[in-house]
């Protein structure tokens, strides 16, 4: 595209939000997406799609799926999830950490924003299968969760691709962002790398979109420290942080968690970057349900502490902090039907055996002596006056371990068992660029770099040691149409 008013660099959530935004705005705006066309969409493709977003009952989810039937609004229980609700959260899983404005604005700016990539046409249904279980023939749902993108991360690319396309956005594939080309006035354009050759493309505005730095070896180990060079990369191999670069280099603040990311258990024999066939089925989120055993036949986080919500994003890391860097997720006969769909997927690494015994012999790498120890101790160890209840937090707790099991502890005494190994799977990095309400990005003096704008991944300070899922493509679309609302502005005004 010739003259485009505004420069998008990434082509997932983040970027198609700013674009769709921006081209409202009266813009001309170019994406340039460094990964070839089949690899596009970024980590934003390879999701389920989940949105954490604020609603006051199911009108509201109403007005956000149209589609809902009146069956399918009798046979749940969506309960609520409040801006209040929304900043509990947040503020309990990074420690009170968060940036307050920054966070005011994800909590505030949910619900309206996604009712407007609704009215883009972006369609959107209830996580049935993952976020509710069945109790009394009702769905209830839990955790803060409940609305996902049709057609999952995929069909949320797709759609805001033609979406972007149809307002006259162009989307270049294999286009590669690789500094900002700036002077004292502020920031004129990008140099491209493109088919070998080099460009520079200018344009009124700038929006970096383009992820964090999770797939770059050498930045994970110098950041998130020792180790994390060892890690599986969930998502796209082109996050390597050269939206961050790049503003650094021209004088951006860095801000936020920079020794911090999401991280989860991931198959232990998943390839080094994530697989599109397989999306998000490597991860594997019901160890609540269970225990999980390191190299010794030791537990060293308790499973139950919260919904799995709220304690996945951080249990990648202990993981990470186990001898050989892996663990096995442990089950029995009386759970296995509850377990999410990835456990079900032919990839997996999993273990079957009708006693526990034979069980602690099959766990590779694991001293089955120890793993005996820790399954008889724990066994003896839980409360069974509680019922256990998947849907709340059941109190069935365990007593006198030295790592308990607070919520959901069933004895794992019921045959057939299995088990399932995991390694710590990289999602996201949390630190990165400093950005203001307009989504103008600050510099190391405190003032707005002009003509640059930052949103998605690569915006540091919303998230710290932890993250309460749904949250990323939620920042990503808030702070994306506020960029690119703020960038098409400037270049139209
Ligand atoms: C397996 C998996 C499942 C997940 N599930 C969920 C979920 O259900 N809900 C949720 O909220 N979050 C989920 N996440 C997290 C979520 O993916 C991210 O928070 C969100 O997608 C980030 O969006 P983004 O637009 O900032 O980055 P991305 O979607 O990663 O987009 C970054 C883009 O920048 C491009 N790029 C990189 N460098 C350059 C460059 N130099 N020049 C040009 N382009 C460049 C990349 O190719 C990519 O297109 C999941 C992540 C993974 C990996």
């Amino acid at each position: 595209m010739d003259n485009p008013d505004v420069i998008v660099v990434g082509a997932g959530n983040a970027a198609l939000c700013a674009a769709l935004a921006a081209a409202d705005a009266g813009a001309k705006v170019l994406v340039l997406e460094r990964a070839p066309e089949a690899e596009s969409g970024g980590n934003s493709r390879f999701t389920a799609g989940a949105f954490r977003c604020v609603y006051d009952g199911v009108e509201d989810l109403r007005a956000l799926m149209p589609d809902l039937t009146d069956a399918e609004v009798a046979s749940a229980d969506f309960g609520t999830y409040t801006e209040g609700q929304f900043f509990d959260d947040m503020g309990r899983v990074t420690e009170y950490r968060t940036d307050p404005e920054l966070c005011g604005l994800l909590v505030t700016r949910s619900r309206p924003t996604m009712r407007w990539m609704q009215a883009q046409g972006v369609r959107f249904m209830p996580i049935w299968g993952r976020q509710a279980y069945r109790v009394d023939g009702r769905f209830k749902f839990w955790g803060g969760l409940t609305v996902e993108a049709w057609g999952g991360g995929p069909g949320l690319v797709d759609t805001l691709y033609s979406l972007a396309r149809a307002k006259g956005v162009e989307i270049e594939f294999g286009a590669a962002a690789t500094a900002l080309i700036a002077d004292d006035e502020g920031v004129h354009g990008v140099r491209v790398r493109q088919g070998g050759r080099t460009r520079e493309a200018l344009a009124k505005a700038v929006v970096l979109a383009c992820g964090g730095f999770e797939s770059n070896t050498e930045w994970r180990t110098r950041y998130l420290g020792p180790g994390w060079d060892l890690a599986k990369v969930r998502g796209t191999r082109f996050n390597t942080g050269a939206g961050i670069e790049m503003a650094l280099a021209i004088g951006a603040a860095p801000f936020g968690n920079w020794s911090g990311c999401h991280a989860v258990g991931w198959d232990r024999n998943a390839p080094e970057f994530g697989d599109l066939a397989v999306g998000d089925g490597f991860q594997k989120h019901s160890y609540p349900l269970g225990v999980m055993l390191n190299a010794r036949g030791e537990r060293f986080v308790d499973e139950g502490a919260d919904f799995r919500n709220y304690t996945y994003a951080k249990y990648g890391r202990a993981i990470l902090a186990q001898p050989g860097q892996f663990a096995w997720q442990v089950f029995d006969a009386k759970v296995l039907g509850l377990l999410r769909d990835e456990y079900r997927i032919k990839q997996a690494t999993r273990v079957r055996a009708d006693s526990l015994e034979e069980l602690a012999a099959k766990l590779e790498d694991v001293d089955p002596a120890g793993a005996m120890a820790t399954l008889r101790a724990f066994n003896s160890a839980v409360q069974t006056d509680a019922p256990f209840d998947p849907n709340v937090k059941d109190g069935r707790g365990t007593v006198g371990l030295a790592v308990p099991k607070s919520n959901w502890a069933n004895p794992i005494d019921t045959p057939p068992f299995e088990a399932f190994a995991v390694t710590c799977g990289v999602t996201f990095t949390f630190g990165g660029l400093k950005i203001d309400r307009a989504a103008r990005v600050i510099d190391a003096d405190g003032a707005a770099i002009p003509g640059l704008y930052a949103a998605g991944e690569l915006v540091g300070g919303l998230f710290y040691n932890n993250y309460p899922g749904g949250s990323g493509l939620m920042a990503g679309a808030v702070f994306g149409k506020i960029a690119g609302e703020s960038a098409g502005k400037l270049a139209s005004g």
